[in-house]
């Protein structure tokens, strides 16, 4: 039927990847040229763009009726607090199993993660392992490497890392990556729901915001801050955990990748997420702090969440596993050796 006008579907990308949604395949009128059509790309490209007028909006407003500290407090609070929904439900609980939640925490984490605008659960998590099984090499979907040697070509895989990818066709759900959260309820519900949770995480700061000044402008104040503008500082601090967290800093795992531990990325992401190269070691440890002196934010919001009964299970690496994995880089980070 849909091949009789030139339509079609494909459920695998160029590399023979399975993926989800299927490209929409169309033959231009008039002639035997097919273009494929990428839903994921055009989501991801109006994700993008509703930021940016957002993000512009806000400044012409707050230009207007003036910034206080309250909507500065909005939008990094916002940034600090929708990092760590990313780095706590998205990638430890979702992707990398490092504790066990009730599964009302489950709802709300996956519900946490989304307000972040970065693909559903299915999405981020096929991604993310993706990236840790073919860190650095053509085959992740997103580094910083990607494009060789030579000042032109480092900057263009800075930029490819950075956001690029993301409009590139690489940003969709890997199925096979992902067969565990097919049939897992939580994630159904809340992926099904995706775009309430991104509307919500805009919304709910415009009534914070009304509370405060107590004024239908003090929505705005709080939609603009909390919203598009916070979403342009979150996107940008995930741009450089994705590029810096590959490019600069200590290395004290030999992993097989080009993983740091990023001072630079710590100041912009505060959530625990500078610490990659621990992470690419040891992936299923729910603290990304491994040595001492190290500081991880988001283990300290789980250990929290735990003590009030949320969370449980923590998976941590022993002191001596630590010591191993980083004198030995070819000790398996899979090798399970955990205390609880
Ligand atoms: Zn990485
Ligand atoms: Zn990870």
């Amino acid at each position: 039927m849909l091949e009789k006008y030139g339509l079609g579907v494909a459920f695998t990308d160029a590399a023979g990847n399975r993926r989800y949604p299927p490209l929409l395949i169309a033959r231009v009128p008039m002639s035997n040229r097919r273009v494929q059509i990428d839903p994921m790309r055009i989501g991801a490209w109006l994700s993008l763009i509703a930021v940016v007028i957002g993000s512009l909006a806000g400044i012409w407003w707050f230009a207007s009726v003036g910034l206080s500290w309250f909507d500065v407090a909005m939008m990094v609070g916002g940034t600090v607090f929708i990092n760590l929904g990313v780095t706590i439900a998205y990638h430890r609980y979702f992707t990398h199993t490092s504790f066990e939640a009730k599964p009302w925490v489950a709802v709300l984490l996956g519900v946490w993660g989304s307000m972040a605008m970065q693909g559903q659960i299915m999405t981020w998590v096929s991604v993310h392992r993706r990236h840790h099984r073919y860190c650095d090499t053509a085959d992740d979907p997103h580094t910083p490497k990607s494009m060789g040697a030579g000042a032109k070509a480092m900057l263009d895989g800075f930029i490819d890392g950075y956001v690029g990818w993301t409009v590139s066709g690489r940003l969709c759900t890997y199925v096979d990556y992902v067969r565990d959260l097919r049939k897992n309820k939580t994630v159904q519900f809340v992926d099904r729901y995706y775009w309430l949770w991104v509307a919500l995480g805009w919304i709910i700061p415009g009534f914070i915001g009304m509370a405060w000044y107590g004024t239908w402008a003090g929505y705005w104040s709080g939609l603009l801050a909390g919203g598009p503008m916070r979403a342009f500082l979150q996107l940008n601090s995930t741009g450089f955990v994705n590029t810096l967290g590959h490019l600069v800093g200590k290395r004290p795992f030999a992993t097989k990748d080009d993983s740091t531990n990023s001072g630079i990325v710590n100041a912009v992401s505060l959530n625990g997420e500078h610490l990659h190269n621990n992470h690419h070691a040891i992936p299923w440890s729910a603290s990304f702090a491994m040595f001492k002196g190290e500081f991880d934010p988001g283990f300290l919001v789980l250990r929290a969440m735990e003590k009030l009964g949320m969370v449980s299970k923590l998976k941590l690496p022993s002191e001596q596993f630590v010591a191993r994995r980083s004198a030995h880089a070819s000790i398996t980070p899979e090798a399970a050796e955990t205390t609880t």
